[in-house]
């Protein structure tokens, strides 16, 4: 792979740095480039053509933050502490078989347990029975990871490959699947396994909602897959532009979620694939109600429970 030629693509599709946040074509050729307030989106690496400046961000984000691996990690193998949560014993997901096993990822079995109820509930209306994986962990993208060598956190990876025995994995979000893909595991994030099934979605309840759709980081999913779900359950799509949720990054995080809710006005939710996003969404002062893309075919299955949940009660 060639170094970075200078071209300046990546500054042009970088969210951050429009509000003084990260450069990244700075960072590529050794100048400060604020590489704390890189959100990890990828959008550097997707438009450029020569190198792979999200890798070299995420690396120098670990070296400059100084984040060890997490002793949560080395518990639990999470890269977050497990959360008390209301849902944990009051609404356990239902295996219901192997056809494929479902991974939750950090922020839902830590912070969003019941969005893997969700999960195997939208399967299910699709006639998928899911099981949970086995030994699941972080799948390995977080900065604190990136203390541990490239084999090692492959390693990690090759694990939860082996332990779905030859089962496909379905992921809760977009970067766990782009991860595990990343190290050969069969992976796919529900989007896709629901976009491929839209034909059983449509003979499911019909839902009379208005909805705006925000993708996330990851360009494997897109607006039109997300839409092609949302309109066989009989919503309707607002139309918004789209854009990135901010992450926690201070200062950045707020103005970035101010625009991304001003773009979804009169819309009665916003439905995201992306459970970090999922989190930002849901605790955005005044912020549209939110529905993960599994809550949305599980409320066209006629399962509400998830939602009872939410930090923004939606009133539909
Ligand atoms: S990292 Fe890639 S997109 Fe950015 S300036 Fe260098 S060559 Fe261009
Ligand atoms: S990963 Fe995203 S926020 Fe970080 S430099 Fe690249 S485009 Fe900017």
């Amino acid at each position: 792979m060639a170094g970075c030629v200078g071209c300046g693509q990546c500054r042009e599709v970088c969210p951050s740095l429009p509000y003084g946040g990260s450069d990244p074509m700075a960072v590529m050729n050794g100048e400060d480039g604020n590489v704390l307030s890189c959100m990890g989106c990828g959008r550097c690496s997707s438009t450029c053509g020569f190198t792979d400046p999200h890798r070299v961000m995420m690396y120098m984000k670990h070296r400059e933050s100084g984040a060890s691996v997490p002793d949560s990690f080395l518990r639990s193998g999470f890269v977050m502490p497990v959360a008390d949560h209301p849902s944990r014993g009051e609404l356990s997901p239902e295996w219901r078989g192997d056809d494929v096993l479902l991974m939750a990822g950090c922020t839902v079995e830590c912070r969003l347990p019941f969005l893997k109820h969700a999960g195997a509930k939208a399967l299910e209306a699709i006639g998928i029975a899911c099981g949970d994986l086995p030994g699941s962990s972080c799948c390995m993208f977080p900065v604190p990871l990136r203390g541990l060598t490239e084999g090692e956190r492959d390693s990690y990876k090759q694990r939860m490959g082996r332990s779905a025995g030859g089962k496909g994995i379905v992921t809760l979000c977009p970067g766990c699947s782009h991860e595990l893909s990343e190290s050969g595991v069969r992976a796919e994030n529900i989007v896709h396994t629901l976009s491929r099934n839209t034909y059983r979605i449509s003979g499911l309840n019909r839902l009379s909602l208005k909805v705006a759709i925000q993708p996330g980081c990851r360009d494997d999913v897109t607006v039109e897959d997300i839409k092609s779900i949302v309109l066989a359950t009989g919503a309707s799509y607002s139309g918004n532009s789209t854009g990135c949720c901010g992450k926690t990054i201070k200062g950045i995080s707020e103005v970035l979620m101010k625009e991304r809710q001003r773009e979804m006005e009169g819309a009665d939710a916003v439905v995201v694939a992306c459970p970090s996003c999922f989190s930002r969404y849901d605790s955005a002062t005044d912020g549209v109600p939110v529905l993960h893309v599994s809550e949305l075919v599980a409320l066209a299955y006629g399962d509400r429970s998830t939602l009872k949940y939410h930090m923004i009660p939606p009133d539909f």
